[in-house]
């Protein structure tokens, strides 16, 4: 398969040079080598996004998708991966969906070990409702809702999530498609919750490729090692510099495993299946 077989004829309405495009390229190279390499058949793919401009990547896709309400983009993840763990299960969401409306998903997600990959855009703002401050808006920056600048500390959505026990920690730029495209690979391989950060630029709200580009280097040619917990945690802390590539990669038990072992739920009768799955929750 080519990146244009998973092309829609659904409009795309981001803004011209929205970083958004990168993410979704990035998106298309990735599952097509999934495809090619054997590793995945398209009908096995699940895409999730939830509200936001990020959301819209549900649309520009051609696969199983499903458009969830804002923040809630890792509960039908759960619920489709439990449900058939055959599935490779991709969750977008946007940094206001993902840190503030839906924090407690990620949270749980990541502690679970669910075996799914969540990948925020991470652009600093609430863009699609015109510019409001999110949990990653820098400190100082102007915005409709903080128009004397945000006096906010801002989340740190690396150290939040190694904290909280993922097993495969990232960041990545969205103007940077062949790093990007080498982790997200990784991330949907890797078994258990893979996460990746993406800065993406909102070039209508929030331009930040001048300020960001000089402090940016990829990590993972510094010799970082990425199975040390201590050493991802302080590279993830940086703020002199903008450290990018896989912080964090460790192997745990994963969560629909240890609850189902190999049953695969959706080959079962729906009622006896929801049954069982609800007893062995008990
Ligand atoms: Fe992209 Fe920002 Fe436009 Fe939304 S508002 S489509 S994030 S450039």
């Amino acid at each position: 398969m080519e990146m244009k077989d998973f092309d829609t004829p659904t409009k795309n309405t981001w803004c011209p040079g929205c970083n958004n495009f990168g993410i979704l390229v990035t998106a298309k190279q990735v599952l097509a080598e999934l495809v090619n390499s054997g590793e995945v058949k398209p009908e096995e793919v699940v895409v999730l996004s939830g509200v936001g401009c990020h959301g819209k990547i549900s649309d520009y896709l051609r696969v199983n998708s499903f458009y969830c309400l804002h923040g809630r983009v890792l509960p039908p993840a759960m619920g489709i991966k439990v449900a058939n763990q055959r599935l490779k299960v991709i969750a977008f969401a946007g940094d206001g969906d993902a840190y503030a409306e839906g924090i407690s998903h990620v949270v749980h997600a990541a502690r679970r070990n669910l075996d799914v990959t969540l990948i925020v855009h991470d652009n600093e703002v609430f863009a699609l409702t015109t510019s409001q401050v999110t949990p990653t808006t820098k400190v100082g920056f102007r915005t409709k809702s903080a128009p004397k600048g945000s006096f906010e500390t801002p989340l740190n959505p690396l150290q939040l999530m190694l904290a909280c026990g993922a097993t495969f920690v990232a960041r990545g730029f969205s103007g940077d498609s062949k790093h990007l495209k080498g982790m997200m690979l990784e991330a949907v391989r890797h078994r258990g919750f893979s996460f990746i950060d993406v800065i993406q630029e909102c070039v209508t709200f929030n331009p930040v490729r001048e300020k960001y580009l000089p402090k940016m280097y990829d990590l993972n040619k510094e010799g970082h090692d990425d199975t040390n917990f201590s050493a991802a945690w302080s590279k993830a802390g940086e703020t002199d510099r903008m450290p990018l590539g896989i912080f964090y990669r460790v192997e745990k038990q994963i969560y629909e495993k240890q609850l189902l072992g190999d049953r695969i739920l959706a080959d079962e009768n729906p009622a006896n299946s929801i049954k069982q799955a609800l007893l062995q929750l008990m």
